[in-house]
C-alpha cells in the first residue's frame, strides 16, 4: 500500500463519510500549487472553494497570524482587545457600511444574518411577532446548519434533517416577477448569492441583481448579499454585487475573510440593522478573536490596494475567452462565471464532472465538480498566467478539445 492508499483508508475508516474527496494527500502547499504526500505538485484550481484568494502560504498572512499567535489569541468577548476596533472599523470601511458582527464559520454568519433579520423586522419594521418571513432562490447554498437546509432545495442537503425551520419561501434565481409576488408585508428579507457558486456558478440574467436592490427598497425589505464565495476579489471586484452597481443592506461574508488561515466570517451592515441587537442577545466565544481579527485585518489591507481584485479581471477575462473556445465543439455545452470564476458544462459524452476532475487530478491538475456534470475553476488569485495556461492546457486535453 503506498501512503496515500494508508492514508485515505485510515481517513474513511475513522472519519464520517459526509465527503467524497479526490484520492490525493496534501502535505504542503505554496501559493497556487499544493504536493502531496508522495511528493507529487499539484495546481490547485479550487482555492478552497474561494477561501484561498491569496493562495497557500501567503507571506503577509503567515507573518500577521505568527506575530497575534506570540501576543494573545482568545480574550472571549467578555473582554475587549487590541485588535478587534480595527477589524470592525476597517472591515465596515471596506463595505462602505457602519457596523460588523464577526463570527466564525459562513453557516454561522448566515444565520446571524436571517436572525438580524428577524429581529429588525419585529424591532423596526413591525412585523407581528413569529411572522418574519425570508424569500430566498432555489438551488441556493448558504451552509449546512438545521435552519439553512430548511430553505435548500438540493435533496441530499436536506433529506433526513428535518423537521425544518418554517419562515422561508423559496423562489426562481433570476426571476424578478416571482421574487416580487412572493414579497408580502410580512417579509423581513431577500437573502441571495448574487452569483450562485455551489449551484455551478450561476450568473443571474443582467439587471436581476439592481431589480432585487429596487424591489426590496421600495416595499421596506432587507436586502442581503452573500459574498461568502463571490465577495473579496474573486469575480475582480470586492463584491460581486458591484458589477450591477448595487449595495445590498447586509453583506455575508466568510471564506477568504480568514485568508486560509482561519475561520472568519461576519455580517455587516447599517446602524439601522445592527444597531437592533443588545447585550446577551447573540454571540460566539471565537467570533471575533484576535488571531481572527489580525489574519482579517491584512486581508483588508491587500483587497484595499485593488491589485488582487485587477489580477482576478485580467487573469479572469483570459480564462473565459479561453473557455468560451471550447464551447460548441462538442466536449463543453456551457461555461458561466465572473472573474476567475467559471462554471464549465461537460458535455456526458466526455463523462461526468467527477470523472473529468479525477482524469485531471492524474494530470496534477485539481478541481472540484458539482451536480454531476459541471466543473468549477477557481484558482487563487496569485496564480500566474502560465500556471494557468498550463492548468487549461490540462483540461482541453482531457476533453480531447
Ligand atoms: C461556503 C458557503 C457558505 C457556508 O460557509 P461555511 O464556512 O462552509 O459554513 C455559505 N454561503 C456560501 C455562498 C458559501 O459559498
Amino acid at each position: 500500500m503506498s501512503s496515500t492508499e494508508r492514508s485515505i483508508a485510515a481517513a474513511e475508516a475513522h472519519s464520517a463519510h459526509n465527503y467524497h474527496p479526490l484520492p490525493v494527500v496534501v502535505a504542503s502547499a505554496e501559493g497556487a500549487w499544493m504536493t502531496d504526500v508522495e511528493g507529487r505538485r499539484y495546481l490547485d484550481m479550487l482555492a478552497g472553494y474561494s477561501a484561498l484568494n491569496f493562495g497557500h502560504g501567503n507571506r503577509r498572512l503567515l507573518d500577521a497570524a505568527k506575530a497575534q499567535l506570540e501576543r494573545v489569541t482568545l480574550t472571549s468577548r467578555a473582554f475587549h482587545h487590541d485588535r478587534f476596533a480595527d477589524f470592525c472599523t476597517q472591515l465596515a470601511e471596506l463595505c462602505a457600511m457602519d457596523m460588523v458582527l464577526p463570527m466564525n464559520t459562513g453557516a454561522e454568519a448566515v444565520e446571524t444574518a436571517v436572525k438580524t433579520a428577524r429581529k429588525w423586522g419585529y424591532k423596526v419594521k413591525g412585523v407581528p411577532d413569529g411572522r418574519a418571513k425570508i424569500v430566498v432562490a432555489d438551488n441556493n447554498f448558504h451552509g449546512r446548519t438545521t435552519t439553512i437546509v430548511s430553505f435548500s432545495t438540493d435533496a441530499e442537503a436536506r433529506a433526513d434533517f428535518g423537521p425544518y425551520t418554517p419562515g422561508f419561501e423559496i423562489v426562481p434565481y433570476g426571476d424578478l416577477a416571482a421574487l416580487e409576488a412572493a414579497v408580502d408585508e410580512d417579509t423581513v428579507a431577500v437573502l441571495l448569492e448574487p452569483i450562485q457558486g455551489e449551484a455551478g456558478v450561476l450568473v443571474p440574467p443582467p439587471g436581476y441583481l439592481q431589480g432585487v436592490r429596487e424591489l426590496t427598497r421600495s416595499r421596506n425589505v432587507l436586502f442581503i448579499a452573500d459574498e461568502i464565495q463571490s465577495g473579496l476579489g474573486r469575480t475582480g471586484r470586492t463584491f460581486a454585487c458591484e458589477h450591477e452597481g448595487v449595495v445590498p443592506d447586509m453583506y455575508v461574508l466568510g471564506k477568504a475573510l480568514g485568508g486560509g488561515v482561519v475561520p472568519v466570517s461576519a455580517v455587516v451592515s447599517s446602524r439601522a440593522v445592527l444597531g437592533v441587537y443588545a447585550p446577551g442577545e447573540h454571540g460566539s466565544t471565537f467570533g471575533g478573536n484576535p488571531l481572527a481579527c489580525a489574519v482579517a485585518l491584512e486581508v483588508i489591507a491587500m483587497l484595499r490596494s485593488g491589485e488582487f481584485q485587477q489580477r482576478a479581471t485580467e487573469l479572469g477575462d483570459h480564462l473565459h475567452g479561453e473557455l468560451r473556445l471550447l464551447v460548441g465543439g462538442g466536449a463543453v455545452d456551457a461555461v458561466r462565471g465572473r472573474g476567475l470564476w467559471a462554471g464549465v458544462d461537460i458535455n456526458p459524452s466526455r463523462g461526468s464532472g467527477r470523472a473529468v476532475s479525477e482524469q485531471l487530478m492524474a494530470r496534477r491538475v485539481l478541481v472540484k465538480d458539482t451536480h454531476g456534470a459541471t466543473i468549477r475553476i477557481a484558482p487563487p488569485l496569485v496564480i500566474s498566467k502560465e500556471d494557468l495556461d498550463w492548468g487549461l492546457t490540462q483540461l482541453r486535453e482531457v476533453l480531447g478539445a
